[in-house]
């Protein structure tokens, strides 16, 4: 590993922890990445996969949405083979839905998002199986994002920059000496083998299980699991996303993926995110409510009912000193929040800003070490996903 501004260890093998890793080796740390799983085993390998324009937002939060579309368009440019810009459809189905149309399509432009009203005969010509009886129609530029390939897009890049990967290895514990974060101590779950890691930095990305991280560095932070739940049948019914026209709610999207039609979600809350089951009636909700967008969703055959697991970050007095904001997710500098220097809590966000979460988070990391700060993630295409796995990790010969 080539000589750096220091060491950082980033904990967690999904989309963020991959999206600052990239970064920190492009800002010239060397860095380690523990992942106590396979790459994306936790809520990256199980969500829809929708690549968010910003459309589903736009009415409720103006930020999230405008970050939800220069993503896109920056994902567009750095990792193309990861997306399927396959598009979306709004579908007004009731007279509330058409009430609430012009203030969203007045929302999704104050956003920046280009959306189109388009005639229904062309809408049913472009996704025969949506709802006949649907009022209106509105084309977005969403997509479908390869839940995989995308951060191991990320994971090969910063691999090839010298980037150190250990899956199956579990932080235990967050080490510290006079209130400055020393290291990690591992476990690799193959062996049971425990070990040090020296660091100088430790950025906890680990999403729904940030709260327990945390308290392994001996701090609270009040994260609740809220897993939702998603409904696949096994046919490809809609080739766009289609979305139903109104507030963001729930079991309102239809993504697909591959062969399938997956519709999604719900939220609720769980004490742990190891152990969640979902809840049968929100299976039959979700198929219902799938129908309505689509008829054909409910006679086509079930292929899988799962959960995938969002933090919900609760408020806190200290939180609040200590954190560099997007309205959807949050850094939190635990140096300036709770007295631990070198300790950084990423949570919440989405797939789709994956990138902007990695550069706020390492934001925080060049202000900790004062170092000046350009980011070029915005700039800088990815590897193909398949050369993570040609590429010979940082400290071993070919
Ligand atoms: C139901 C649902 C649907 C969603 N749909 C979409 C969508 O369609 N589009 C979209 O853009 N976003 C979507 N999202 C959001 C998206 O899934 C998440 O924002 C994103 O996957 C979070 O990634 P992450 O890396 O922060 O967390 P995770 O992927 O959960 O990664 C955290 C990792 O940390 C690891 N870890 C935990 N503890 C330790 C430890 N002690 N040591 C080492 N490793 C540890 C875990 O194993 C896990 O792999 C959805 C979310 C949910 C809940």
């Amino acid at each position: 590993m080539k000589s750096s501004h220091g060491h950082v260890l980033v904990i967690g093998g999904g989309g963020t922890g991959a999206a600052i890793i990239h970064d920190l080796l492009l800002q010239g740390f060397s860095a380690t990445l523990v992942e106590r799983g396979e790459l994306t085993s936790g809520t990256t390998g199980r969500h829809h996969g929708q690549l968010h324009s910003g459309a589903r937002y736009a009415a409720g939060d103006r930020e999230i949405a405008r970050e939800c579309i220069q993503e896109v368009e920056i994902l567009r440019r750095i990792a193309p083979e990861s997306l399927e810009m396959n598009y979306g459809l709004f579908l007004a189905l009731t007279p509330e839905d058409l009430a609430f149309a012009p203030d969203f399509l007045d929302a999704c432009r104050e956003a920046t998002i280009p959306v189109r009203e388009i005639p229904l005969d062309q809408a049913f010509r472009m996704e025969p199986n949506v709802n006949r009886q649907a009022r209106m129609a509105v084309l977005v530029p969403d997509g479908t994002i390869d839940a995989w390939r995308l951060p191991l897009q990320f994971f090969a890049t910063a691999r090839a920059g010298g980037a150190a990967i250990r899956t199956f290895t579990e932080v235990m514990e967050i080490e510290s000496a006079a209130g400055s974060v020393t290291g990690v101590r591992v476990r690799e779950q193959a062996t049971g083998r425990e070990y040090r890691i020296a660091a100088d930095m430790v950025v906890s990305a680990a999403g729904a299980w940030a709260g327990t991280v945390a308290q392994r560095a001996g701090i609270h932070i009040p994260v609740t699991p809220a897993p939702g739940t998603m409904v696949a049948v096994k046919k490809r019914l809609n080739n766009m996303v289609i979305s139903h026209l109104h507030p963001a709610g729930d079991g309102d999207i239809i993504v697909p993926q591959r062969g399938l039609s997956i519709v999604g979600s719900t939220q609720w809350l769980a004490e742990d995110p190891d152990s969640i089951e979902v809840p049968s009636a929100q299976i039959e909700y979700l198929v219902r409510r799938a129908s309505e967008m689509i008829p054909a969703f409910r006679e086509t055959p079930f292929h899988a009912a799962w959960a995938a697991c969002r933090p919900l970050a609760g408020a806190s007095s200290n939180v609040e000193d200590g954190r560099k904001l997007s309205r959807d997710f949050i850094a939190i500098d635990h140096g300036r929040s709770d007295n631990l220097k070198g300790f950084i809590s990423v949570i919440g966000g989405k797939a789709t800003v994956l990138r902007a979460m990695g550069e706020k988070t390492v934001d925080l990391v060049c202000e900790h070490f004062g170092v000046r700060r350009e980011c070029t993630t915005a700039v800088t295409p990815l590897l193909p996903h398949r050369a993570y796995y040609n590429t010979v990790p940082a400290g071993r010969s070919a």
